[in-house]
């Protein structure tokens, strides 16, 4: 081991104090949000070339008094690890349904809604009830709700989480592979796993506009989805350059601050009454 001189050890260990004491905070903080209705999900839209709307990816956020307005970079993986993840997306699952019921009635049946789910939520055993309970709850048919899952999932038990996976399926709800390209990469399981969408992570659509080199693997995803019968999400999509590349690339859907950022929900209505039909 390192040896440390005594005052850095003890400045070390204080700040130790100091982030733990901070998460701590945090943690009953967040604890106290879910309980009282302190979170709040917001609504950004997935459109077509042609500005199309076919739905929105719902987005957790939290506005705390102690703490302000708190990152879900941040406060996700808080809720992974202290065991609150599973209420938080029953939160952010009973909103987003209820919303796309609401929009549903309003004459716009064919909307998705999309909802993040931890990988950790996948070695739950009732996942595939707990999503039929909210949809009933909110008059829902299963075909307005696409379920965002990351490569993630496949660590630890693959059966588990495939399992859950055909589940859902069968209920008629949509799966997408979220940030693909960022995780696993493996490309096996995407022909093993009963998946419909995927998203390719922002992290190439930001290269999109660069040239040849930065594009080939993009269009290299894009080409294994089509060939997988994958519709494609290109996520992150910032400026109207990288949209053209997209869009010759063949990506179906676009997402991303040239088109809007995350809406709270009028917002999301205004923005809904305004798109083109799909
Ligand atoms: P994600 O699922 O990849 O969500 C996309 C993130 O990119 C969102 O950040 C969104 O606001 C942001 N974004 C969208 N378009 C653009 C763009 O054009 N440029 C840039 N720079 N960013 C863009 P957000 O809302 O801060 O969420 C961060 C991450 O937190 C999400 O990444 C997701 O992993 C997690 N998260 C958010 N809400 C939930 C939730 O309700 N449940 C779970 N389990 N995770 C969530
Ligand atoms: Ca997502
Ligand atoms: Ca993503
Ligand atoms: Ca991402």
């Amino acid at each position: 081991a390192k040896t440390l001189g005594k005052g850095q050890f003890q400045f070390y260990t204080e700040s130790l104090n100091v982030a733990a004491r901070e998460r701590l905070a945090l943690d009953s903080a967040l604890r106290q949000a879910i309980e009282q209705d302190g979170l709040h999900v917001v609504y950004q839209p997935k459109v077509g070339a042609h500005g199309q709307l076919y739905g929105f990816e719902a987005l957790v956020r939290w506005d705390s008094e102690a703490f302000g307005s708190v990152s879900p970079a941040r406060f996700i993986p808080l809720a992974e690890e202290n065991g609150l993840i599973g209420h938080l997306t029953w939160f952010v699952l009973r909103h987003a349904c209820h919303q796309a019921a609401t929009w549903r009635a309003q004459g716009h049946g064919h909307l998705r809604v999309a909802v993040n789910i931890s990988p950790s939520l996948f070695r739950e055993k009732d996942l595939a009830a707990l999503v039929q309970s909210v949809l009933d709850a909110a008059g829902l048919p299963p075909e307005n709700l696409e379920l965002e899952i990351t490569e993630g999932m496949l660590m630890g038990d693959v059966q588990r989480a495939l399992a859950v996976l055909k589940e859902l399926k069968a209920m008629g709800v949509f799966i997408a592979i979220d940030d693909f390209g960022t995780g696993y990469s493996s490309l096996a399981y995407l022909k093993r796993f009963p998946i419909d969408i995927l998203k390719v992570d922002r992290s190439f659509v930001m290269e999109c506009d660069l040239g040849n080199e930065a594009v080939a693997i993009t269009r290299a995803i894009v080409s294994l989805a089509h060939s997988l019968n994958l519709r494609v999400v290109a996520e992150g999509v910032e400026t109207a350059s990288q949209l053209a590349v997209l869009n010759a690339l063949g990506c179906e859907e676009f997402q991303g601050y040239l088109f809007a950022k995350p809406l709270p929900g009028p917002e999301a209505a205004a923005f809904l009454d305004a798109a083109p039909a799909a």
